[in-house]
C-alpha cells in the first residue's frame, strides 16, 4: 500500500477525519440500491481506520467528494485533489452495478475509496519487485494506459507512506507475467498476479498509520521510506501463477 501523504485529509480538533460525500444522482430512484451498496462497502475503510468518518450528505453542493454513477468505468481523484474541483463536477465515478459482477462491484468501491483517501496504485511502489517490460505492457494495454496506470514509479524522496510490496492490496492491478522482467539475475521470478477484491491487512494498517490512528502499532508492520529493499533475492522457486483474466477482459476494467 502506498499513501500519498500530500493528499491525505486533515483531522478535526477531535482527531477524527470527517469527509463529506454525496451523490450527484441521489434523487434518481434507479440508483437507490446502488447508493445503499456503495455506502455499505465503502464502510470497510471506516471499519479499518477508526479515525475516519464518512459524512454521507444530501446537500451535494457542500460535499468534498461528489460521486457520479453509470456506465462501466470507475475512477477517483487522489485524496484532497478532490477539493480542486467545484460543484457540479464529479470527483469520483462508479459504474452501474448491473454492468459488473458482484466481485468487480465490490472491488470498484473499495479501490476508488482507497484513492479518495490518498492511496496510489500498488504497481507504482518503489518496492515493486520486478521491472516492467515497457514494450510488452504497451502492446497489451496501449501507450496511454501503460504510461498512466502501469509504468510510473514513486521514488524514495516522494512524500509517501509505503508498506512492503503487497500482492494482496486492493490498489494493485492485474499483472501479467509477460509484462515483467527480473530486476537482477537472482531476483524474484516474474509471475502473473490477479487483482483482489478485499482490503488487505497491509492496506488497513498502512492507512491507519497514514491517518495517525492510535492503534496502528498493533497492526502488521509498515516500514517508513528509509529502508527500501529493492535488491530482493528469491532463494525458492516461484509459486504457481494465479489464474489470470485474458487481455480483452483486462482492457475493460481499469
Ligand atoms: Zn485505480
Amino acid at each position: 500500500m502506498i499513501v500519498n501523504l500530500d493528499k491525505t485529509w486533515t483531522p478535526d480538533s477531535d482527531g477524527i477525519v470527517y469527509i463529506s460525500i454525496g451523490f450527484l444522482d441521489e434523487d434518481d430512484p434507479k440508483w437507490y440500491d446502488d447508493i445503499d451498496s456503495i455506502r455499505y462497502h465503502a464502510g470497510d475503510w471506516e471499519d479499518a481506520v477508526p479515525c475516519l468518518q464518512f459524512d454521507w450528505r444530501y446537500d451535494i453542493e457542500q460535499c468534498d467528494v461528489r460521486i457520479e454513477l453509470g456506465g462501466t468505468k470507475s475512477w477517483s481523484k487522489i485524496g484532497t485533489n478532490a477539493l480542486d474541483y467545484d460543484w457540479p463536477e464529479p470527483t469520483m465515478h462508479l459504474p452501474n452495478r448491473n454492468n459488473c459482477s458482484d466481485l468487480e462491484w465490490h472491488r470498484h468501491i473499495r479501490h476508488e475509496f482507497g484513492h479518495m483517501l490518498g492511496a496510489e496504485h500498488e504497481q507504482f511502489s518503489p518496492r515493486f519487485p520486478w521491472k516492467f517490460d515497457r514494450d510488452a505492457v504497451i502492446e497489451d494495454v496501449g501507450s496511454s494506459k501503460a504510461q498512466t496506470d502501469m509504468l510510473k514509479t514513486f521514488k524514495k524522496s516522494d512524500n509517501i507512506l509505503c508498506s512492503e510490496f503487497d500482492e494482496d492490496s486492493i490498489m494493485l492491478y492485474n499483472i501479467e507475467k509477460r509484462w515483467l522482467k527480473k530486476k537482477k539475475p537472482r531476483g524474484r521470478s516474474p509471475r502473473s498476479i490477479s487483482e483482489k477484491h478485499h482490503l488487505s491487512d497491509l492496506d488497513k494498517s498502512t492507512m491507519r498509520k497514514a491517518y495517525h490512528c492510535r492503534d496502528h502499532h498493533r497492526s502488521p508492520s509498515v516500514s517508513d521510506s528509509s529502508d527500501y529493499d529493492t535488491d530482493y533475492d528469491d532463494p525458492n522457486p516461484p509459486p504457481p501463477d494465479f489464474p489470470g483474466r485474458d487481455i480483452d477482459q483486462l482492457r475493460g476494467f481499469w
